[in-house]
């Protein structure tokens, strides 16, 4: 069977997670900032890690101070973590429909939908193709919003030759096993803005403030410790954070891989005329996290069959996310962001991870090819 998303785990990985076991600290210990220095090394920006994605994004949006009401404008093109840990804050979410070209939320239209209770603009760069940043920042900046960035699946990607961490005012990483690359669970936050930054860490260590310069009860002795706001238990242990190193250290050559692969099915099915490649934009050097391909929509349904049929998982991404009951039983409807709608009912993410072999490769397009009568 060939799988459509796996983890890449080596020796050295297990060196390293051994290394931990039998050192003084399973958590919280030396691993943890060591593993924060290597994020910064990749995505340009300061950063706290946290035990997922979704953790990361409850995090980011804490630190916006986000009462019932707020909104937050974001894509339907996502996993549900990037609206639900808002909604935890009681944001209202308003979805923004999305390029027809990557999928990704669309600068054009984003404006329209800015009203007084605007407080945020939530971006994806779906597939690990970054959203159209620097339109995001300067529509930001002019309307006095925050720009929130769910790099989920861009960690290693570049726009205008900057890494991905370097444009919101916060942005999240996840490193399930599916991803970039992984801790197992895990994920970051990072930010340009320390205060934000330092705000939405605190929100992931339990609220805890040990730091004399900021109490405001004195000090009885220095077991002294704060708590201002309450947050929650978000660390990812030692452990992990080693496995991170450790996978760090091939974020280059899994780069390579990925654009190999995704150069590949290019050349392969560029002659299919019922095929739409993905598109790149010439501001994006993508770390290819999916390969999202478009078929007319009867037609992607078949040949999803087709291919498990040949025990090559493949994957939709994503339903769109008001398309969920809990998003009917708010009033959302059918039709809302019908560029996402259409783009939904033809995507189909191909295989893409770094274990795959040029003869699954191979198989794969013979599959497909096959199907097409080419
Ligand atoms: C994976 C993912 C998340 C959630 O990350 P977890 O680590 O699974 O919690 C959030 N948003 C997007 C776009 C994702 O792909």
């Amino acid at each position: 069977m060939i799988t459509y998303a796996r983890q890449f785990v080596d020796r050295a990985d297990l060196k390293a997670i051994k290394s931990v076991l039998f050192s003084d600290w399973l958590t919280m210990g030396p691993n943890v900032e060591a593993f924060e220095e290597a994020i910064e090394g990749i995505c340009g920006a300061k950063n706290f890690v946290v035990s997922s994605g979704t953790a990361a994004l409850h995090c980011a949006y804490s630190s916006l101070d986000l009462k019932p009401g707020d909104e937050i404008i974001t894509t339907p093109l996502t996993f549900i973590a990037t609206q639900s840990t808002a909604m935890h804050f009681g944001a209202k979410i308003v979805f923004c429909d999305v390029e027809p070209s990557t999928g990704n939320i669309d600068s054009k239209i984003v404006e329209s939908l800015i009203t007084g209770n605007t407080k945020a603009i939530s971006v994806v760069d779906f597939a690990g193709h970054p959203a159209d940043l620097s339109s995001f920042r300067e529509i930001c900046d002019k309307y006095g919003l925050y720009l929130i960035e769910d790099a989920s699946h861009s960690i290693g990607s570049r726009y205008k030759n900057k890494p991905v961490g370097t444009f919101a005012d916060l942005t999240t990483f996840s490193f399930f096993p599916t991803k970039n690359f992984t801790t197992g669970e895990g994920g970051a936050v990072a930010s340009i803005d320390d205060q934000l930054l330092s705000k939405a860490k605190v929100y992931g260590r339990q609220g805890l403030i040990r730091d004399a310069d900021k109490f405001i009860n004195s000090p009885e002795g220095r077991w002294h410790q704060e708590v201002h706001k309450i947050g929650l238990n978000y660390r990812l242990n030692d452990i992990q954070c080693a496995l991170g190193i450790s996978q760090l250290k091939k974020i280059d050559k899994f780069k390579k891989i990925r654009s190999e692969i995704y150069n590949f099915y290019n050349e392969n099915l560029n002659e299919i005329s019922e095929i739409q490649l993905p598109s790149k934009a010439d501001y994006a050097d993508p770390m290819w996290h999916l390969y999202p391909l478009r078929v007319t929509a009867g037609i992607r349904n078949e040949l999803f069959e087709i291919l498990w049929s040949h025990d090559i998982r493949v994957q939709v991404n994503y339903i769109p996310v008001y398309f969920h009951p809990v998003f009917q039983d708010l009033g959302y409807k059918k039709g809302l962001c019908p560029v996402a709608e259409k783009f939904y009912s033809e995507e189909i993410s191909l295989p893409l991870h770094v274990s795959l072999s040029r003869k699954d490769l191979r198989r794969i397009v013979g599959v497909i090819k096959q199907f097409f009568g080419n």
